[in-house]
């Protein structure tokens, strides 16, 4: 990875090398965690952060969620990410904050350990490649279903959750997938291991609903409002696995992936195996906004004030 110049480390910027923790931390060993992924884009008017206060809430409710009582309010981290951001001297960034149990006692119970914070900020292309947002990316369904509600939070970004994202799509890049679609317990359709799913089918724009297992992504909500305002049909509801093979247009949607469109699933073409128009036309107005084309009409964006560069 291209490393930064500083990590923010429980209230201090650090050098990189030194943003280090102990071994034997909780985290480590149980997967007490719990972290986002932000990306800033480069606009003409420096780097502009995408939906910083929806990710800062997201992490505090994913905090909360799995009892870690993070000692900064969601004011102070997202003025922390700023400094971050503007000490690094980026353009534009995926920027990685990670609330954790350090060091302390060892078990699972972890009361002795310390909640702790960094914020990690880093050069980063698209996801899946320069091509996958203009031709599209093969997938397939994973053998790992996503965890059912009564196992693991799965509304939050917990890093123990993280551990099936794994799976998935190291089994999906073994088969020769970009991704993996998981199913949910009941086996209808549910997301991806880091992307929202959408299917066009009959005219309608159809993604499975918050509270059936997935995470409530932010760009899963961005794409729900553009389609709202270009007057697409859209309807959160359940998915059978089937509609995967006949959908007229399937796109996933993360702050990694962004808006990428889906060539196929389980080696079924989607339409003529190109990106549709519907596709098309959410990619157009989102990069429109991020890359400040576009007015910001929904205020999505909080730029960062940084340095100018000697
Ligand atoms: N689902 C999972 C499992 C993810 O890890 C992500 C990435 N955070 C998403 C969906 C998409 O969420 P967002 O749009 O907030 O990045």
């Amino acid at each position: 990875m291209q490393e930064s110049q500083y990590i923010w480390f429980n209230g201090q910027l650090v050098p990189w090398a030194d943003a280090r923790i102990h071994v034997l931390s909780h985290v480590l060993h149980y997967g007490t965690g719990a972290f986002e992924g932000i990306r800033a884009y480069s606009t003409s008017n420096g780097p502009a952060i995408l939906g910083l206060a929806q990710h800062v809430q997201r992490l505090h409710r994913s905090c909360k969620a799995i009892y870690m009582d993070l000692p900064w309010t969601e004011a102070q981290v997202q003025a922390a990410i700023l400094e971050t951001v503007s000490a690094n001297g980026h353009d534009a960034c995926y920027i990685r904050p990670l609330a954790f149990r350090g060091y302390g006692e060892l078990g699972v119970m972890p009361d002795k350990n310390p909640v702790e914070l960094i914020i990690a900020t880093f050069p980063w292309g698209p996801y899946h490649g320069s091509s996958a947002l203009e031709s599209g990316v093969d997938v397939g369904v994973s053998s790992w279903r996503r965890m059912a509600p009564d196992t693991h939070p799965a509304m939050v970004k917990a890093s123990g959750n993280y551990v099936n994202s794994m799976l998935v799509v190291m089994e999906a890049r073994r088969h020769g997938y970009a991704e993996g679609i998981v199913l949910d317990h009941g086996g209808y359709v549910c997301e991806c291991s880091g992307e929202n799913i959408f299917l066009l089918h009959d005219g309608v724009l159809l993604t499975p609903p918050i509270g059936e297992s997935i995470l409530p992504g932010i760009t899963r909500r961005f794409t729900m409002r553009l389609a709202l305002d270009m007057k697409i049909p859209i309807r959160e509801q359940r998915v059978a696995r089937e509609m995967l093979y006949f959908a007229d247009e399937i796109f996933m949607t993360g702050t990694a992936a962004e808006i990428t469109p889906v060539r196929s699933v389980d080696h079924r073409t989607v339409k003529d195996g190109r990106p549709g128009p519907v596709t098309r036309g959410l990619q157009t107005e989102f990069f429109g906004i991020v890359n400040g084309q576009a007015p910001d009409k929904y205020g999505w964006l909080t730029h960062v004030q940084v340095p100018a560069r000697q």
